[in-house]
């Protein structure tokens, strides 16, 4: 099965390498290699060849491995050519490949065509993108077990029990003259609890996983010269913002991307917050407040050693859905205990940015406010498409659930139904080109 025509690509990242990689996948790979490298190399061996041009110069050799169809990563027949890591050379060997009746492959083509073929499927694909994009080791293992299969399965396992059940409700729908009052079978509510209890498992375990992939987003937010950027530094440990001692300096909202134990977390420094001000720092403010209404996490940055905080009214700033921790900073200043303390206003915490006391209970804390575990050996990578999707789903179970309390097989089995289209969205199994289109165009080319 194939998509028709055939398609290249530089698989390795732009720029100067030791070794470059081309990827060919489709129909016609049989024939450009015979043409490129003057032969067809034996299946999955790497060959030692010259790559020639049009007028037969060489344009460099490497090594060049075919994998005819099906067993190639897309389906197709593939061939791949290890070239020198040069630019220019990869240009060529791209240039030579479009002469050959190749064209351009669009960013994740090849893994769309892996799909389209049933190589992997949607969930599978996407970690591939999780994977090369990983920016902590968790997730990287998280991405290899998705990958695996080990969401897809899971998901898979779900959908099959809930078949089993329809089939079991439809049955006895079909077949009303048995006259088994079916829905009074405990086992068919049982059942419907135990695949409802399996699904909020997976979404668990996906919300773990989702973390790893898109981090949180936290925002600093508090008076000006309370120490907003010196926390971000601290927690950045790196000049990330920068830090002055005149108040309102920090007027733009500087973006820092830290892990926190393999937890991507997105930090926005924003201005301080305060009344008044000059029009920039108004603007300022307006923005502190746009960025608080996206984020997952505030942290009110408070100065210890001011003793008349309007605590109130700096927390009046964070929107009311939005959690929020209050941060007294400069305890190096006051000699307040590090750690977590309770206040009037909840739960606060005292650190020191100069120091780094109280960074450890900073960063436990923020982990533990994302609802964050350590994934275990059974985590997966998971994306807020599939979140939505599992939601979706435990709301079909939910309703699933009121109608065998009615007794009502009919909407019983459509919920079900329901619950199960849902779930394919995730694997791939009901999609739309909408869909499809939006998840591989945000791969890179060559993948
Ligand atoms: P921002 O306006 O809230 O971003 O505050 P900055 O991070 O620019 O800090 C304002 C001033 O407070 C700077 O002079 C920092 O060096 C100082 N500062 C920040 N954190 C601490 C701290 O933990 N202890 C002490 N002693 N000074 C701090």
């Amino acid at each position: 099965m194939t998509a028709g025509d055939t398609i290249a690509a530089v698989a390795t990242p732009p720029g100067v390498g030791g070794i470059g990689v081309l990827r060919v996948s489709g129909p016609t790979v049989r024939a450009v290699a015979s043409v490129l490298l003057g032969d067809v190399p034996a299946p999955r061996h790497a060959a030692f060849r010259a790559f020639r041009d049009a007028a037969g110069r060489e344009i460099d050799r490497g090594l060049a491995i075919y994998f005819p169809a099906p067993f190639s990563f897309t389906g197709e027949d593939v061939l791949e050519l290890h070239a020198h890591g040069s630019p220019v050379v990869l240009d060529m060997l791209l240039a030579r490949l479009v002469q050959l009746g190749a064209r351009l492959a669009r960013p994740g083509e090849f893994s769309e065509r892996a799909f389209l073929n049933g190589k992997i499927d949607l969930a599978q694909a996407e970690a591939i993108a999780d994977l090369v994009n990983a920016s902590s080791e968790a997730a990287a293992r998280s991405a290899a077990r998705s990958l695996a299969g080990a969401f897809s399965q899971e998901v898979h396992e779900l959908v099959e029990a809930l078949v089993a059940l329809r089939t079991h409700v439809e049955a006895a729908i079909d077949f009303p003259e048995e006259e088994i009052d079916f829905l009074a079978d405990a086992r068919v509510r049982d059942e419907l609890a135990a695949i409802r209890s399996r699904l909020a498992n997976l979404t668990r375990n996906a919300r773990q996983g989702a973390l790893l992939q898109a981090g949180m987003t936290l925002v600093l937010a508090g008076a000006p010269n309370a120490g907003k950027s010196s926390v971000l530094n601290a927690l950045a440990r790196e000049e990330a913002a920068i830090v002055s001692p005149t108040a309102g300096t920090t007027r733009d909202i500087v973006r820092a991307h830290i892990a926190i134990d393999g937890l991507p977390v997105h930090v926005l420094d924003t201005a301080g917050l305060r009344e008044g001000g000059e029009a920039i720092e108004r603007e300022g403010m307006t923005r502190a407040r746009a960025a608080m209404a996206r984020a997952d996490h505030v942290l009110v940055v408070l100065d210890d050693n001011e003793r008349d905080h309007d605590v109130a009214s700096l927390l009046s700033h964070v929107p009311a859905d939005i959690s929020r921790t209050l941060l007294y900073n400069k305890i190096d200043l006051t000699g307040r205990p590090a750690g977590e303390f309770v206040t009037p206003a909840g739960v606060a915490l005292a650190i020191s940015a100069k120091s780094g006391a109280g960074l450890d209970a900073l960063r436990a804390h923020l982990k533990h406010r994302m609802g964050y575990q350590p994934a275990g050996e059974g985590g997966f990578i998971a994306r807020r498409r599939h979140l939505d999707a599992l939601a979706r789903a435990g709301t079909h179970l939910d309703l699933a659930a009121e109608q065998a309390d009615q007794r009502a097989g009919e909407l019983l089995a459509e919920e079900l139904r329901g619950a199960q289209r849902v779930l394919g969205e995730i694997t791939g199994a009901f999609t739309t080109e909408d869909l499809l289109s939006r998840i591989f165009t945000s791969f890179c080319i060559g993948k």
